[in-house]
């Protein structure tokens, strides 16, 4: 649906994009709906190379217009979406650098479909991956993931595998002579509290080092070889999900999903680069001010955009600190906003497309600027 001519550009809606470098790219993925209302039109201005959004808010008749690097709309697959997206995420971990690519919005919005996708229509994760393993030049270097969620400001990891979960009861059950099957909560991420016997999130702790900076203490890191390996454990991880969820009466909508893959070359070690997937928690957790990694974010992006002498507040979240390597220095971070067009969403909606606007407008800096 391009259509310049319709879109009413106010004043400074043209934006800053002419001779700068972002280390941000901002797309904004409307989601199809069943109801024919929809709230958005869209167009595209080529000497800014930025599409512009412009949105009719029906509560507060607010309109307006919003620009991003790209608009996707119901009539753009997967395959599009990635085909657009995925050669600059490529390039950035062939080089030797840090990527991360968040999913941002509203819970139902979309989220998961564009970052995992199904298993006919599969998303931008599994298609990443693939094109990864395909790389000549990675196939010497060791890669590894880890994936785990963040949920109330703690870690856990989604990839514990039973036989590494409990080492006191296996060293029992091999005394007894035999062998017995750890208990399900015990290496779902989850474990018992012994004093009230209700099951707690097993959180790791995050650590800084002086040399090595900062990690998840005794996080699983699953080598992985090829694509498979990775649609495997990210079938495990999502099912230790839900199983956390269920015990700890915990909603998936408020926690952060996190991919890590780490990719090192092999004999000397000279490159190492990062590729962080993460599917957000849902946007009205942060309106609603019970995401303080979510906010975190919001104020980190800020920070490292603005750059010079401020200081980026990693350490207030959970989120940001663990991604603190992933997002300074000469990272690229991909900020992916799902919307959902339906009028009833408009609130939402315009709260998540401000901040993509935000994002975008901040991190376009002069070439001389970037690391
Ligand atoms: P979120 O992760 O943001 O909460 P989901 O990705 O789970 O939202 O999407 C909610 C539902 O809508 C899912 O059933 C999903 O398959 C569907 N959906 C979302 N976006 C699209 C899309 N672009 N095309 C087709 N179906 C979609």
């Amino acid at each position: 649906g391009i259509d310049d001519s319709s879109i009413p550009l106010a004043e400074g809606d043209a934006l800053t994009a002419s001779a700068g470098v972002s280390r941000v790219t901002v797309a904004v993925r409307i989601r199809p709906t069943d109801g024919a209302k929809t709230l958005m039109r869209f167009g595209q201005r080529h000497e800014h190379a930025l599409r512009f959004l412009h949105v009719d808010g029906s509560k507060s008749d607010e309109a307006k217009n919003f620009a991003y690097d790209y608009v996707f709309d119901q009539s753009d697959s997967q395959d599009d979406i990635f085909q657009a997206l995925g050669p600059r995420v490529l390039e950035q971990v062939v080089s030797g650098h840090h990527a991360s690519v968040f999913a941002y919005g509203q819970t139902g919005s979309g989220k998961t479909y564009t970052m995992l996708g199904t298993a006919e229509e599969r998303g931008l994760i599994p298609r990443l991956c693939e094109a990864l393993f395909r790389q000549e030049l990675l196939k010497t270097w060791t890669i590894t993931m880890s994936f785990f969620e963040i949920y109330n400001e703690q870690v856990v990891d989604l990839l514990t595998l039973p036989e590494a979960a409990n080492d006191e009861s296996n060293e029992t059950s091999r005394k007894g002579g035999r062998r017995e099957e750890p208990k399900k909560e015990e290496w779902l991420g989850v474990g018992l509290d012994p004093k009230r016997k209700v099951p707690v999130l097993n959180a790791l702790r995050v650590r800084e080092h002086s040399k090595y900076g900062v990690y998840v203490e005794g996080l699983t890191k699953l080598p992985v070889n090829e694509p498979a390996d990775v649609e495997a454990a990210l079938t495990r991880g999502a099912s230790v999900r839900a199983v956390a969820e269920t015990a700890m009466n915990a909603e998936s909508s408020r926690s952060h999903a996190v991919v890590q893959l780490s990719f090192a070359e092999g004999e000397s070690g000279d490159r190492f680069s990062m590729l962080n997937l993460i599917d957000l928690a849902g946007s009205e957790n942060e309106a609603k001010n019970i995401n303080k990694s979510l906010l975190g974010l919001g104020k980190c992006i800020t920070q490292l955009a603005q750059g010079g002498l401020s200081v980026v507040p990693y350490r207030e979240s959970v989120l940001t600190w663990i991604l603190k390597d992933a997002l300074g220095g000469n990272a690229h971070t991909l900020m992916l906003c799902a919307v959902d067009p339906s009028p009833e969403n408009a609130e939402q909606t315009l709260t998540t497309l401000r901040y993509a606007d935000q994002a975008k407008k901040i991190v376009t800096r002069p070439v001389e600027n970037i690391d």
